[in-house]
């Protein structure tokens, strides 16, 4: 029996006939092209070939769309997505062309982006028109974004309606990024201080062997990994983020669905994105230019499980749940207090051409300590209003104040942080 291979192959049928397993973990096509990680051009660099039809192209372990090449997978598994497919990018080039900046050409300031990932077609045509399935790992569009809190804003007076940054209707225009993740692995190692041989042996392991060329093809330096990304709204001309005459206000914010999206009251997490989308807009509009960096980190890179899990270990807990046990708990059940590793958040400030940030809508010193490490300037930090903290959430932005995070108040004292205010599980 043979399978309908067509890309019009829309209902469910049986896996396409394969006839053997493709190995990947064995040395490539002699034709494939080569990366020069921070070279100075797109036609120096080579573009990043990570596509599963012609293997003899690949020139990168794993492959693209990060967590969601497992849906095309199963796509292809269902018969509706023919594996051959390639993408027709007319039409689809950036709105906004960003750089190249003198970062690009840095190859230790950018190691877990491609900085030419937006100009694929344009970069790479002549190999696009050789057959090679080049896929863009960056898309850049315009959209108009509209929030309640800033309709609140607008309602009381603190922001006001230009028709050019932000119009009647309370939606405010942004130029837009997804950023897909692309690690040049020799770098990766190096900003966490490992070994190469180690990052690669340990990625293998705990991914559950899902990339044999992580130990096997020590000649492939760059890995597509199966993670999520990051989207970055800018507010005002995004060529002004690359002059630091102009004033920018940018926060770089981590995924937290159940406040972003679903108004949970336990963190500070949509407050302070709302307010960073207002002090963005209020940027642009005296000159300036606004920033924000949205990372596909949920619940600090542990994942909604496990952030639920301590969420009843934390109100559970004997004495209720307090600020001096805010990080212990979290460690008992995750084993570490963190996994989102702000090392690797700069990269998009480099692509993006910033050298200094003039307003920092963050109170996280790690993520201070990883833009000023990366020779990014800072000047103000804005922390969150106080009437914009939910009662429930003190416990966090408490047990956080203490333990460094920027706060231009008093920082609190050991029994402040032994007074339970969260809520219980049921109230
Ligand atoms: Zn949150």
């Amino acid at each position: 029996m043979t399978a309908d291979l067509s890309p019009n192959a829309l209902t469910p049928g049986p896996t396409p006939a394969v006839r053997h397993i493709r190995l990947t973990s064995h040395s490539g096509g002699l034709d494939a092209r080569t990366i020069s990680w921070g070279a100075s051009t797109a036609a120096e660099r080579g573009p990043v070939i990570g596509t599963t039809s012609r293997r003899s192209d690949r020139n990168v372990i794993g492959t693209h769309s990060g967590s969601y090449s497992v849906y095309r997978a199963l796509a292809v598994a269902a018969g509706a997505l023919s594996r051959e497919h390639r993408a027709d990018l007319t039409n689809t080039a950036p709105t906004d062309v960003i750089g190249p900046y003198p970062q690009w050409a840095d190859p230790d300031a950018i190691v877990s982006l491609d900085p030419w990932g937006a100009m694929t077609a344009e970069a790479f045509a002549d190999d696009l028109a050789a057959g090679r399935d080049i896929r863009p790992t960056i898309a850049v569009t315009k959209a108009h974004v509209a929030l309640p809190e800033i309709a609140e804003a607008i309602a009381k007076g603190r922001l006001k309606p230009d028709g050019r940054f932000l119009l009647e209707s309370g939606a405010a225009l942004v130029t837009k990024a997804a950023v897909e993740p692309v690690w040049h692995l020799p770098s990766v190692a190096q900003r966490f201080g490992c070994s190469e041989a180690d990052l690669r042996r340990v990625l293998f392991e705990e991914t559950g062997g899902m990339y044999p060329e992580l130990v096997t093809r020590s000649d492939l330096e760059v890995f597509l990994p199966p993670i999520g990304g990051q989207t970055v709204y800018i507010f005002g001309d995004p060529h002004d983020l690359a002059n630091p005459s102009v004033e920018l206000t940018a926060r770089v914010h981590d995924e937290c669905n159940g406040s972003d999206v679903f108004g949970s009251d336990i963190c500070t997490c949509r407050p302070y994105l709302t307010h960073a989308i207002e002090e963005c807009i209020l940027g642009a509009q005296r000159g300036g230019v606004g920033l924000v960096a949205y990372s596909r980190k949920e619940g600090r890179a542990l994942g909604e499980v496990t952030k639920f899990l301590v969420y009843n270990a934390r109100k559970r807990q004997e004495g209720g749940d307090t600020a001096d046990q805010y990080f212990a708990r979290t460690e008992c059940v995750a084993g570490v207090q963190d996994m989102r590793f702000q090392e690797l958040m700069p990269d998009v400030l480099h692509w993006l051409g910033v050298r200094k940030i003039h307003r920092l809508v963050s109170m996280s010193n790690m993520k201070y300590d990883a833009i000023t490490g990366a020779g990014i300037s800072v000047g103000e930090r804005v922390n969150i209003p106080d009437d914009l903290i939910p009662d429930d959430a003190r416990v966090e932005i408490d047990a956080k104040m203490a333990a460094g995070y920027f706060t231009p108040g008093p920082v609190p004292d050991a029994a402040e942080l032994a007074r339970a205010k969260g809520r219980g599980l049921d109230t």
